[in-house]
């Protein structure tokens, strides 16, 4: 699961340091553990090196996709024989240090650097303006591109301040000298965009104070603007890699009706300064047990001829901030406005002991009401136990809900320490957990591609607001 999303764990971590799922059904026993286990070594072993977002690790995991996708017999994203969408992604490193001015009423300015008075967490343009308006109880309704003042280092907060439109964050650190010092010296770079979609990248900003210019900060009028300044360098051109199959849809009348199985194939790569036994973040649960999910669902649903499409989608750059999923949406293969749901699988690899034995749990549960019409149909699913992690908007699926999909994720992640870290490896995975898990949606998912239900977002519950 993802970044600013991601990040942010990622980043916090640097600076503080007999199984049987029941309702599968009798057919579904064509989900074997060999075979589960066969494509999780592959994907999460460190000939791929963490499968990073961007890099030619993450493409061999897509080129491994899309090679069981034409083993399987489905059909090309493009009808002509490419099962791999090749994306560009422009990245732009930063230059010099950048500048924070607040421009007070009736006083000079204060004038702060990058690397004294603050360190910059996300960066998401070169000017950054707005508003001061500073948060200090939880229950305070953001500004839409305001520059939001946190009392405290919390990045769960930030997170949830991010959902609501600031134009950037600012935290008050709390930082040991070492730790600033390692993230005054990280290289910068602004978020990354879509070359093909200019404008539609992230531009989430989050910067961390220090205590003397937090301290600055309380004492200055909401209201008083704000400037972020950067130099960026031309930008340098990477590419990610979606690997996508279609099952085409055996109903005339309903072939157009999409059903999107997805879950994505990149993970945070190999990193140097990682602490562990090795620097290579394998991504085992993250995600390649949904990857697996998503290459065996095509296997067991190609067999069952479904009346609707049925879209398998694994992902790029999900952990840089969800890029590959964001192309797939705004240049899609298939007709979005006609696709009915998106059931998107993430960390599968563990059962989670928040949640009963042999049960998975869906993220944003009652937020629609396809999380109940597929648990009446055999699927063990239940409400997300962990929703202060708010893991409905921290992946792929949520990137498809902001176009007013109904689209939520199936987990069993239970909050592991190894989260993110060069120890999610193959050896903590529970097979036969991860092919129960699997197998326990081949009915729910050959039911919802030949019914005539669509599935609807409760009120509330659509985050695209419709
Ligand atoms: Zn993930």
């Amino acid at each position: 699961m993802w970044t600013v999303r991601a990040a942010f764990l990622l980043i916090l971590a640097s600076l503080v340091q007999g199984c049987a799922l029941h309702g599968a059904g009798a057919r579904s026993g064509a989900v074997t553990e060999p075979a589960v286990r066969a494509h999780l070594e592959f994907l999460a072993s460190d000939a791929m090196n963490g499968r990073g977002s961007m890099t030619r690790d993450e493409q061999l995991a897509a080129e491994y996709v899309a090679a069981q996708f034409r083993a399987l017999g489905l059909e090309s994203v493009d009808g002509a024989g490419h099962y791999v969408q090749t994306i560009a992604i422009s990245n732009r490193a930063v230059s010099g240090k950048p500048t924070l001015t607040v421009h007070q009423n009736g006083a000079p300015d204060l004038k702060w650097t990058a690397g004294s008075e603050f360190v910059v967490t996300l960066l998401g343009g070169t000017a950054i303006s707005g508003p001061l308006q500073r948060v200090m109880t939880s229950d305070t309704r953001i500004q839409r591109g305001a520059i939001v003042y946190l009392p405290e280092q919390n990045f769960g907060r930030a997170f949830d301040v991010l959902l609501q439109g600031p134009a950037a964050v600012l935290m008050r650190g709390n930082l040991t000298p070492e730790r600033w010092e390692a993230a005054a010296a990280r290289p910068m770079k602004l978020q990354p965009e879509l070359v093909d979609l200019p404008g539609t990248g992230d531009h989430r900003s989050v910067l961390t104070l220090n205590a003397a210019a937090a301290t600055q900060l309380e004492s200055i009028a909401d209201g008083t603007r704000i400037e972020i300044a950067a130099q960026a360098e031309s930008p340098r051109i990477s590419h990610t890699y979606n690997a996508v199959g279609v099952i085409r849809g055996s109903d005339p009348s309903r072939r157009d009706q999409g059903v999107i199985v997805s879950a994505h194939l990149d993970h945070l790569g190999r990193v140097e300064s990682a602490q562990g036994p090795d620097k290579i973040f394998n991504g085992a649960d993250d995600d390649a047990s949904g990857v697996v999910a998503v290459i065996e669902l095509a296997a067991a649903l190609a067999k069952r001829h479904p009346k609707r499409t049925i879209v398998f989608a694994c992902f790029g750059s999900e952990e840089s901030g969800g890029f590959g999923s964001t192309y797939f949406r705004e240049k899609s293969p298939v007709p979005l406005d006609k696709t009915i749901a998106d059931v998107n699988f993430e960390m599968i690899g563990r059962p989670d002991a928040a949640v009963p034995p042999h049960t998975l749990w869906l993220t944003g549960f009652n937020r629609s009401d396809l999380g109940s019409a597929l648990a009446s149909h055999g699927a063990r699913i239940v409400a997300d136990p962990h929703p202060d992690q708010h893991f409905f908007e921290r992946s792929d699926n949520y990137t498809l809900a902001l176009r007013g999909i109904v689209a939520h994720t199936v987990s069993s992640y239970g909050l592991h320490k190894e989260y993110h870290t060069p120890a999610d490896e193959t050896r903590l995975v529970d097979y036969a957990h991860m092919r129960e898990a699997i197998a326990s949606f081949v009915e729910p998912l050959a039911w919802l591609a030949n019914s005539d239900f669509r599935p609807q977002w409760r009120p509330g519950g659509n985050p695209a607001g419709k």
